[in-house]
């Protein structure tokens, strides 16, 4: 059995909400994939998403972050399939 070890980075982001920013923690398998993060300033929380840590205060509303989580995947998605639209 191969003893790989995961990759912990100390990285900042912002709130998806308002952009306020908050110490992440997080946790990398070898080939790059998300294992787990944590907020490590108060007042903030992680918003579940497979493919990056986000973070949300904890002051908004689960609609307000769920919106915002919306919001956040079509900006990013657009990035990555369509760059030729810009709007
Ligand atoms: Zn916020």
């Amino acid at each position: 059995m191969n003893t790989v070890e995961n990759k912990i980075a100390d990285e900042i982001h912002g709130c998806i909400v308002c952009a306020k920013l908050f110490n992440v923690l997080s946790v990398y398998t070898p080939d790059g994939k998300l294992l787990d993060c944590t907020v490590t300033s108060p007042g903030g929380h992680i918003v579940p998403d497979e493919h990056q840590p986000l973070v949300a205060c904890d002051i908004h509303t689960e609609e307000e972050v769920k919106s915002a989580h919306k919001r956040w995947l079509s900006k990013t998605g657009k990035a990555f399939d369509a760059e030729q639209e810009d709007e």
